[in-house]
């Protein structure tokens, strides 16, 4: 059982390029946490420095008590499974599993017992026999991730292990892995650019962009009080609205206006917003925020008015896209069964209780 901390790490490859920047995260024993964003973020580069296979620029990893930046992967005690399952073709599912074990001298009976657990774990007991190439996609990410668990390390590495499955194998791989978690209760730092798979699967989510950490905390945390546009925008689907506009002060009261859009601010958001009166600011609220019950039953609740130009309905709910204006867009999550049809002048009702503003400059969240 471990923690993980990495403390003001940087990775600068050669020839320049700064990967993961004064990188801070201490990942808890027993947790399962998700490292997530765009391609070329830099979460391949912290997985690989965690486990040994690049090296730390400056700062430093500790698992456990120990510092491991000089430590060979190998003493690390850990075990990294891949996107590509890298599983040797030329051996069964069994030789494949036992191979690390045979190689660190472990005892016959001591890696049949272990291959048979994590076989049992996996259920996979069935394939033993077989050769990799006569197995699927799942399988073979199953015997992956049993390679990595017959060697009972101190911390899983996950590195985009679903992204060869297809669509239904990756929903059902992603449910095994979480299961796995609970009962295996070791560390796991999983990386991926999926963000339903760090919603669904962490703790803790860790979102980066451009090898920059910009926030840690719960699926739930993160969702409901992004610290900044990158994060509201990247973490849920359909993304957040944006509306781009001003604060405007009137008799005491604020209220945002983009074109013909005007919102009051609650006045709970007041202490907050005051030193933006008169300034440019971005407007954020979800998708399922703009008509639907809750936001219609909210007391003070704004009022959206667009043209529906698009209807996509996903069954339990049909996703609207509204024109405001100015060629400027938004989507709405509303029930189904809402009457609406294409080119209709639609008026919704905008929930200001789960409503966030931004600085237009930094970007980072005011409300
Ligand atoms: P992610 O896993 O988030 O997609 P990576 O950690 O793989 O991102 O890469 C982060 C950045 O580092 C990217 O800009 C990538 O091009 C660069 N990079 C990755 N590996 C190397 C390398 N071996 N040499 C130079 N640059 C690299």
């Amino acid at each position: 059982m471990a923690e993980v901390t990495l403390k003001d790490v940087c990775k600068i490859y050669d020839g320049g390029v700064m990967a993961v920047k004064h990188f801070d995260l201490n990942i808890q024993d027993k947790e399962f946490m998700v490292l997530v964003g765009p391609s070329g973020c830099g979460k391949s580069t912290t997985l690989r420095m965690i486990a040994g296979l690049e090296e730390i620029s400056i700062g430093t990893i500790q698992i456990g008590d120990r510092i491991v930046n000089d430590i060979p992967p190998k003493d690390r005690n850990i075990a990294m499974v891949f996107q590509n399952y890298a599983l040797y073709p030329h051996m069964t599912v069994y030789e494949n599993l036992a191979f690390g074990l045979k190689i660190r001298h472990v005892a016959k009976e001591e890696i049949h017992k272990r291959v048979m657990e994590a076989a049992e774990i996996l259920g996979i007991q069935e394939y033993l026999e077989r050769k990799p190439k006569a197995l699927s996609g799942g399988q073979r990410q199953r015997v992956a991730v049993g390679r990595a668990i017959v060697r009972k390390p101190e911390v899983f590495l996950f590195d985009e292990p679903l992204s060869n499955l297809d669509a239904k194998m990756r929903v059902q791989m992603r449910a095994e892995i979480a299961k796995l978690h609970t009962r295996l209760q070791t560390t796991m730092v999983y990386v991926t650019h999926d963000q339903i798979e760090a919603m669904t699967m962490g703790d803790r989510i860790c979102v980066m962009k451009d090898g920059v950490l910009q926030q840690v905390a719960t699926p739930l945390e993160i969702y409901d009080h992004p610290s900044n546009m990158f994060v509201a925008g990247f973490i849920g689907t359909p993304p957040m609205n944006f509306f781009r506009g001003q604060l405007v002060e009137e008799n005491g009261n604020l209220s945002f206006h983009t074109g013909s859009v005007c919102f009051h601010i609650p006045a709970s958001w007041r202490e907050k917003t005051a030193s933006y009166a008169g300034k440019d600011v971005v407007f954020g609220v979800r998708p399922e925020d703009i008509g639907s019950e809750r936001a219609e039953s909210e007391k003070d609740a704004q009022f959206l008015e667009a043209k529906i130009e698009v209807m996509e309905p996903m069954g339990a709910e049909t996703y609207l896209y509204l024109d405001y204006g100015q060629e400027a867009r938004a989507i709405a999550r509303v029930d189904a069964h809402r009457q609406a049809k294409i080119g209709q002048d639609i008026k919704l009702a905008v929930s200001m209780l789960s409503a966030h503003l931004f600085d237009t400059t930094t970007e980072l969240t005011i409300v």
